[in-house]
């Protein structure tokens, strides 16, 4: 399976903002972006730019969001153009349509630490939807499916460990704990998802 093979801090450093990748690290005194907060390479400091072209920021804005859900540049085309082809605002279908990936579903119920992490907990096979086995971290869920750890699979310390916490979650989804059971009780909407993203640069992006 393709995907990007420039370190996750580094990926930070070059949009300028924490893209959360590496789970816990990214919120403790250790994340690059408190530590060594510029541009990746010999000259990053003097590099930093201030303020963009309208392509430049439309650009980088792309990149961060592409960045953010581990998605390479081709399946992340795809959301788009499928997003146009849908009813409503493209610039939110987009967002929600990638929200919808098995992986963040995986990653915003707290099963895993980050969502590459989540990645490879689905890749790895411990993930059913519907009691079926499902592997694809791409997969889009519906309203209804039932998103669950395989139950062979609970009894593995990551899991465990997550056991009976409370976990905080957006309203689309439902999650129990204890059961490592969810549920999707609605499509997400645009308010529910709270990182920093204009996705109206990107559509002007792909619309040029
Ligand atoms: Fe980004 Fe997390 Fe690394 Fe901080 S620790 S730079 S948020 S990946």
């Amino acid at each position: 399976m393709a995907r990007t093979i420039e370190p996750d801090c580094r990926q930070c450093r070059r949009e300028g903002c924490k893209l959360f990748l590496k789970g816990e690290r990214c919120t403790t005194k250790k994340c690059a972006m408190e530590r060594r907060p510029v541009i990746p390479g010999q000259h990053g400091n003097s590099r930093r730019r201030v303020t963009f072209s309208e392509y430049g920021s439309q650009l980088r804005e792309k990149q961060k969001v592409k960045r953010m859900y581990g998605v390479l540049e081709k399946q992340f085309r795809d959301y788009y153009e499928e997003a146009e082809r849908m009813k409503g605002v493209t610039g939110e279908n987009m967002l929600s349509l990638i929200e919808r990936r098995l992986d963040n579903v995986v990653y915003r119920m707290g099963i895993g630490a980050s969502r590459s992490h989540c990645r490879q907990i689905v890749n790895h096979g411990h993930i059913t939807v519907n009691g079926k086995r499902v592997n694809i971290p791409s997969y889009q869920v519906k309203v209804g499916d039932v998103i669950a750890v395989k139950e062979n699979k609970q009894e593995l310390e990551s899991f465990k460990a997550i056991k009976g916490m409370k976990i905080v979650m957006p309203k689309w989804l439902e999650f129990d704990t204890n059961t490592l059971t969810g549920k999707i009780v609605a499509l997400p909407a645009r308010d529910d998802i709270d990182a920093d993203i204009k996705e109206q640069l990107i559509i002007e992006l792909y619309s040029r």
